[in-house]
Formats: structure tokens, sequence, C-alpha cells
């Protein structure tokens, strides 16, 4: 694979952005690789564990001679680090980030970046519950989409050369409007974080979290909660936050449907929770099938590399 960028700086190196390191090192993808972080000791970190060539005591030189700057912090942050670079990235090149929400992030960022340089939204949907430098692996995007979201009059040749990088790194790429993203998201991913908190904190208020009978058993079902509840909390709390339009409509279908149920329960409506839990394993099959998760009893959890979670 031939170099696709010259010099990447990484803003932001927590999961996805060591991912992408390790990723783009892998492949053979880009020259230099620099980092920033928040903390000297993230910044220590990745460079022991040598996924950056080097790193930078502030964003702003970071960017320096980038042609291609990722800003992979919480969404919250974005905006900060964007008023802080515009000054300086290099005529030409590509910014683009991989917030969990579109729209907010674009309103964030969009207006701090000079028209010279190619501002091309992004959001890998892969990733764990496990966050910093060290959880990440290169495997991460692989068959997993990655969706841009080019504002309208974008460069092509700007978008297809971010489109070769992610499509290198294993990903599968789709363009997509920014509002159409935060709704699908909201469906998919942002939600069920919801309502998997939700859970947890219901079964902690039983006092029963604690309870080695809820350890013991979770395979039932309060496992899967739990993984993806034990999410990093900054990064939730700026999804909720900045995706609160499209997060509050499908919330409230989902208390429409769980009301329903609730009463289906309640009149002892067999043929409702039965045709409904038809319907919805269908869908699950689908996904299964779509190769987005697998069929393996703990749905391929402990092999290395298997199915992510989305952001
Ligand atoms: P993470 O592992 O928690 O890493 C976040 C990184 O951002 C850390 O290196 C942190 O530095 C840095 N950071 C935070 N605030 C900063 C600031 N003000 N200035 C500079 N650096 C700052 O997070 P992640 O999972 O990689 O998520 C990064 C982005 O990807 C988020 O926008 C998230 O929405 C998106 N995303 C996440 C997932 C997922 O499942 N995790 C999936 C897709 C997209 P310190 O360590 O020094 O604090």
């Amino acid at each position: 694979m031939s170099v696709i960028y010259n010099r990447v700086a990484l803003i932001g190196l927590g999961l996805i952005a060591s991912s992408m390191a390790h990723a783009m090192r892998e492949g053979g993808l880009v020259g230099e690789i620099v980092g920033f972080a928040k903390s000297a000791g993230t910044r220590a970190t990745a460079l022991e564990i040598g996924f950056v060539d080097r790193v930078t005591e502030t964003a702003a030189q970071a960017v320096e001679g980038a042609d291609l700057v990722v800003l992979a912090v919480p969404v919250g942050a974005m905006e900060a680090i964007a008023r802080e670079i515009g000054p300086h990235l290099a005529e030409g090149a590509t910014v683009t980030d991989v917030g969990s929400v579109k729209q907010s992030v674009i309103a964030a960022v969009g207006p701090h970046l000079p028209d010279s340089v190619h501002f091309i939204p992004g959001h890998p949907l892969a990733g764990t519950e496990h966050s910093g430098p060290r959880s990440g692996f290169a495997a991460l995007f692989r068959n997993r989409w990655w969706l841009l979201t080019p504002p309208e009059g974008a460069d092509p040749a700007a978008v297809a050369r971010l489109a070769d990088l992610c499509r290198a790194m294993g990903a599968n790429v789709d363009m997509m409007d920014a509002a159409h993203h935060d709704l699908v998201l909201a469906v998919v991913s942002h939600t069920p974080h919801l309502i998997a908190y939700t859970m947890v904190g219901v079964a902690d208020d039983l006092g029963r979290v604690s309870n080695s009978e809820v350890i013991k058993y979770s395979a039932s079902g309060f496992r899967d909660f739990t993984r993806i509840a034990a999410s990093d909390p900054t990064m939730w709390r700026d999804v909720f936050l900045t995706n609160k339009e499209a997060t509050l409509e499908i919330l409230g279908r989902f208390t429409e449907e769980l009301f329903a149920l609730q009463r289906a329960i309640r009149l002892g409506d067999g043929a409702h929770l039965h045709e409904y839990f038809t319907r919805t394993r269908a869908i699950c099959r689908g996904i299964i099938e779509a190769g987005q998760d697998t069929a393996a009893p703990d749905f391929g959890r402990s092999q290395p590399g298997a199915p992510a979670k989305t952001g």
C-alpha cells in the first residue's frame, strides 16, 4: 500500500486515535504521525507504545505541516481545539474528526477553519468500552462502517483521498448527510447506550448490582447492558448534550413502544408480545447476516477485534 498522507496530526490519543495510528502504521499508509493529547501522561504513553513518531506540547504545534489532521477528542472539546489550530493549519490540508455526533461538531469546528483547508467530518462506527492510549488496536475498523459527511461543495479529490485512507484501514465507507447521520446514530447507538445506563442504574437502585447473583447470572441479558454501560462517561455526556434533538425523538418513540409492551403484559396479550418479538428477532437476524455482529453465543466478544460497539 502506498503512502496516502505524508504527515498526520492526531489530536487526542485515545481509543480511536491510537487504533488509527496502529492501522496506518501496519498498512504503511502515512509518513510521520504527530500526536497531541491534553495530559502529559497520555502523550508519554503514546510515545512509549510507539504509535506516534513524536508528540507536541500544544495542538497548534502538532498540526504544523500536516496534510491530514484528525480531531479525536470528546465532542465537547472540539471547538476549543479548532479555534487553537485554525491559524496553524497548512494550506490544502484535510481536517477530519471522528466524533460520534456530526451536526454539532460541524457547527463548532467549521467556523474556525480557514477556507484554504478541506473540512471533511467523519465517524467510524467502531469502538469498544475501553478508552485511552493503551486501548487501541489495528483491527478496530476492519469490516466496520466509516461514515463521512462532507459539506456541499467539498473537494471530491480530498474526499476520495480520505475515503481511501479509511478503506485502507479496513473500513467500508459511506457518505451521509450530517442530519441524517445524527438520527441514524440516535437509533443504532445513542439511545441504546442511554437505555443501558438506565438499566444498570435501575439494578443499582434495587441494590443488586454488587450482589453476586446479578454477576453470576448476568449472561441472561444483563451482561449485554453492562458492557455498553461501562463506556466512557465524558464521551457519552457529550453525545447526549450534542445530539439532543435526535435522541429525544427516538427516546419518545421508545417510550411509546415500551408503554405498549407494558400494557400487553398487564392485559396478558400474548399475541401482541409474540408478534412483536417475532418481528424484532427477524431484524436481529438481519444484523447478524449483514456481518455487523455474530451468531456466536457470546456475540463473539471473547475474540479480539470481534464485534465492536459504535459511538
Ligand atoms: P478516549 O479513548 O477517551 O480518548 C480521548 C482523547 O482525547 C484522550 O487522549 C484525551 O487526552 C484527549 N482529550 C480530551 N480532551 C482534550 C482536550 N481538550 N484537548 C486535547 N486532548 C483532549 O476517547 P475515544 O473513544 O478515542 O473517542 C474520541 C472521539 O471518538 C470522541 O469524539 C468519540 O465521540 C468518538 N468515537 C468514539 C467511539 C468509541 O466507541 N469509543 C466510537 C466512534 C467515535 P487525555 O488522555 O490526556 O485526557
